[in-house]
């Protein structure tokens, strides 16, 4: 606390990234980062462009890389944006769409980021509780739907898949959301998709009220470098820019862009990575049923399970004692058993295993 303090500041109640230890030797499986490095096209990009070419300013607008991603998608150079992480892109957008005088969805269990950026720019929201299954229920969102909760909504932001789940949503749900609430737009936040989940970019040339957002963090495995992106049609594009343009010029150094671009270039590494950590996440996943927890499906790279006869927090700190690290989400209480364990080697899943064993049989 300090009187220097805007006032605002005094109210503001941060996101809480999961834990990036300093020890080595950790299992890390905590944050939903990939087992697998980057591409070596990445690294060696990143070698290239490290050199004298760093004195001067990036590419403000990191037209390699969106080359790169509208190659990707099929998509328009104009339709893409892109941002230090997709955390950056967020922000842009729940400033420049999201501060209406209706309130914004979303899920009441999701990324927690959402709530964050409603306190940072003091929007308003309403959260949407899941189904039973923790799946979402796209009805309840809909705008102008009499049997609707949400008559009134100043937009709508779900994760596809859901985080911390991982369940899907079909691509058809996501469309009759569309076609139903014109009136606000439908942010589809696709940190995940990669690993089994349909992308909305399909939809964005025949929808103006959808955003799609991605991250190079997990799937492409360069969190440590930021790379964020939005898929949109123009006018959406252009107010992001309109925001980034006012906070940051150059929110892409020249590494990131170097590696963002042959990242999306290098098809073959992404896709056997990809493939790695989804039959990983099956056999994780039956490893886990096998030992008695229930596993929600997902087409995540992580689980999210619960045991019945164990509390999520004694299991996660017997864990962390053993050395592997995994997220636990005290709050809220409808979470609080379970553990969000994200898909690493298969050896890291041995150490899991093998450290959670003695858990179990000490019920
Ligand atoms: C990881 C994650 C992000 C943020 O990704 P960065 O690009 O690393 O900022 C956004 N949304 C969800 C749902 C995530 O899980």
């Amino acid at each position: 606390m300090s009187k220097y303090w805007s006032d605002f500041v005094h109210q503001l109640v941060p996101y809480v990234p999961g834990e990036q230890p300093k020890l080595a030797r950790l299992v890390k499986l905590n944050t939903n980062e990939n087992p697998f490095g980057p591409s070596p096209r990445a690294l060696a990009a990143i070698a290239a462009a490290s050199g004298d070419a760093l004195r001067l300013y990036p590419d403000p607008d990191a037209t390699a890389l969106k080359t790169a991603i509208a190659e990707y998608y099929g998509v328009q150079n104009d339709q893409v944006f892109v941002g230090n992480g997709s955390d950056e892109v967020l922000a842009h957008l729940f400033l420049g769409f999201f501060r209406q005088n209706a309130p914004l969805l979303f899920p009441d269990i999701t990324y927690s980021f959402y709530k964050v950026y409603c306190g940072l720019y003091q929007i308003d929201y309403r959260t949407v509780p899941l189904r039973d299954d923790f799946s979402i229920d796209l009805t309840d969102y809909i705008s102008g739907n009499t049997s609707g909760k949400h008559a009134h909504n100043g937009g709508i932001i779900f994760p596809n898949p859901n985080a911390p789940t991982g369940r899907p949503l079909p691509l058809a749900d996501i469309e009759a959301l569309l076609q139903r609430n014109t009136d606000s737009l439908v942010v589809v936040d696709e940190a995940y998709v990669d690993f089994g989940g349909e992308t909305a970019i399909a939809l964005v040339d025949r929808y103006p009220n959808l955003l799609v957002t991605q991250t190079l963090s997990k799937s492409r495995s360069l969190a440590g470098l930021r790379i964020g992106l939005a898929v949109g049609q123009r006018p959406l594009i252009e107010g992001l820019e309109r925001i980034k343009n006012s906070f940051n010029s150059y929110p892409l150094d020249r590494l990131a862009i170097a590696a963002g671009t042959a990242a999306f270039e290098d098809r073959e590494w992404f896709e056997q990575c990809r493939d790695a950590i989804v039959a990983g996440r099956e056999a994780l996943a039956a490893a886990l049923r096998a030992r008695g927890f229930e596993v929600l499906p997902s087409a995540a790279n992580f689980l999210f399970a619960r045991h019945p006869q164990h509390k999520g927090e004694q299991l996660a700190a017997g864990l962390r004692a053993e050395g592997v690290i995994v997220r636990h989400f005290p709050r809220p209480e409808r979470i609080a058993d379970f553990l969000r364990i994200t898909i690493g080697t298969e050896a890291q899943h041995e150490a899991l295993l093998s450290a959670l064993d003695p858990l179990l049989s000490d019920a």
